[in-house]
């Protein structure tokens, strides 16, 4: 299993959030609260051309 660690910024209050991330996980989305402002945030995972893993994150507000 191939744990990739990333670093996002949080879309609430900005801090940098370190998140490891399993390659099964691409073309999935969950929410974990902020460590910081403890809100909700969406992680989006997928694939590039490269098939290297990004991560996005939005506002739990943007999601339909
Ligand atoms: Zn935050």
């Amino acid at each position: 299993m191939e744990l990739n660690e990333q670093n996002i910024g949080c879309p609430y209050c900005g801090e940098t959030i370190s998140v490891l991330i399993d390659r099964q996980e691409a073309g999935t989305q969950y929410i974990e609260d902020c460590q910081v402002c403890c809100r909700p945030i969406v992680f989006q995972i997928s694939e590039d051309m490269s098939s290297n893993l990004v991560v996005t994150v939005c506002c739990e507000d943007d999601v339909v």
